[in-house]
Order: C-alpha cells, then sequence, then structure tokens
C-alpha cells in the first residue's frame, strides 16, 4: 500500500469520500482532505502534510496514543499493483485449479488480535489456507493493521475469526462451499448472518469498504458485496 491509498482508506473510514482507494490524489481526494480539516479545525489547504496525517492516524471514533494505524512509507515504490494482483479462478474451475478439497494447505500468521468468533476468549494466531492464497491473504491482512486501528477493527468486527479451511457441502447444496479449498475466510458471522444484506449487516457498512477493497486489489472477491448476502465471507474465486 502506497501512502496516497492509505491516505484515501483512512479519510474512508472516518466517513470522508475520496473517490476510488486508487492512490491517485485527484479533486475528489484534496476535497475529501479539505472537508476533513474542516471538520478539524484544521488549516484548510488540501494538504496531507503532518497535522493532517497525525489526525487520519487516530481512530475514526476516539483518539488515544495506542490507538493508531501504521502509515506506510511515503517514499516506499509503488509495489508493482499489477505483479501482486492475481486472477482468480471461476468458483467452477476451482478444482482444476486449486487441486482436491483438503489438499494443498499451509498455515499464515495473523498480523493483528485475532479471536474465534464462537469462543472469544481464545486468540488465535495462525489460520489455514490454500498454498496458492497464503501470501496474498497474508498481505491483505497486513493492510488491515495500515488501514484500521485496533479499536477500529474490532468495531468492524475483524478481529473474530469465523473459518477458514473447512471441507463441507454448500448449505442447502450438494457442492462443495468455497472454505473446502481453504480459499474462503469468515469474519464477524454472529453481526453478518449468511441471509443479512444492507445496512443490516455490519460489514456492508460505508467504513468497511477499504478491507473489501484491500481485498479487491488482490483480486478476492465479496459476496456482500457482489450480491449482497453472506457479508461474512471473502473467497479467492470469482462467481
Ligand atoms: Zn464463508
Amino acid at each position: 500500500m502506497t501512502f496516497e491509498q492509505w491516505l484515501q482508506s483512512r479519510l474512508t473510514a472516518h466517513g470522508y469520500s475520496p473517490g476510488p482507494i486508487d492512490g491517485v490524489v485527484g479533486k475528489n481526494t484534496i476535497a475529501a482532505i479539505r472537508a476533513f480539516e474542516r471538520a478539524n479545525r484544521l488549516p484548510v489547504d488540501g494538504k496531507a502534510d503532518e497535522t493532517v496525517v497525525r489526525a487520519l492516524r487516530a481512530s475514526a471514533s476516539a483518539v488515544s496514543p495506542h490507538d493508531m494505524t501504521k502509515i506506510p512509507d511515503r517514499d516506499k515504490d509503488q509495489d508493482n499493483v499489477a505483479a501482486t494482483k492475481h486472477k482468480w479462478p471461476r468458483q467452477k474451475d476451482v478444482t482444476a485449479f486449486y487441486g482436491g478439497v483438503g489438499k494443498s494447505q499451509t498455515r499464515i500468521d495473523i498480523p493483528f488480535d485475532m479471536y474465534l468468533a464462537w469462543d472469544k476468549r481464545r486468540r488465535i494466531t495462525r489460520m489455514t489456507l490454500h498454498e496458492k492464497v497464503a501470501s496474498s491473504a497474508q498481505r491483505v491482512l497486513q493492510q488491515v493493521t495500515e488501514i484500521y486501528s485496533h479499536k477500529e477493527r474490532r468495531e468492524l468486527g475483524l478481529h473474530l475469526f469465523g473459518g477458514s479451511l473447512n471441507v463441507r457441502r454448500m448449505r442447502g447444496g450438494s457442492r462443495y462451499s468455497m472454505h473446502s479449498w481453504g480459499i474462503a475466510i469468515d469474519f464477524d458471522p454472529e453481526r453478518n448472518r449468511l441471509k443479512w444484506g444492507r445496512p443490516r449487516a455490519r460489514l456492508s457498512h460505508e467504513d468497511a469498504v477499504p478491507f473489501w477493497q484491500a481485498w479487491e486489489a488482490e483480486g478476492w472477491l465479496s459476496l456482500g458485496r457482489a450480491r449482497n448476502f453472506d457479508h461474512m465471507h471473502v473467497q479467492a474465486a470469482r462467481l
């Protein structure tokens, strides 16, 4: 993630509308910076200077020095976005691409505090995913620590793990769920029930948009954003 993308993600997390999180600081991004400056009683110049960055870094709802997001280096070379973008197979082609269900699994480290959704006192530090998607998921989760503060992740429910690898049939069907290949992850299933749409599902709200865009930048698909159901779920397969 570039500094410019971080800037746009944070403006979005604070409820402003810089447009797509594409790293291009155009007139929408500048207008959002100005609106943010005005609301925070900062000099209104549309520039992401140090005071703006400090205010943006703070949690969108409460300010605590321990509750800040990480800022990517301003001078960091832009990651080669095209090179990190994956083209995942369509759902009907997952066996050809990933192999048999439950095969070729590995584990990734989770870069923030995460707990089992069904046993919230149990912290987890790793999750199981298919070898082909592991590094991509790892990059997205790392970005989540840059986009959201600890407190914001909790408000969104991103700290509640609802499952990754799970070899099972789809509900009410004979086909395997995408979880069977370890290519799907669920977050906070309690507040994002399968049949809930917008705005009932927590992850359908505006402040979750940077979260989904981080996945989409790596080619993953949100069923919530694509079909307005199962807002807990993201998968490395197209419809
Ligand atoms: Zn799922």
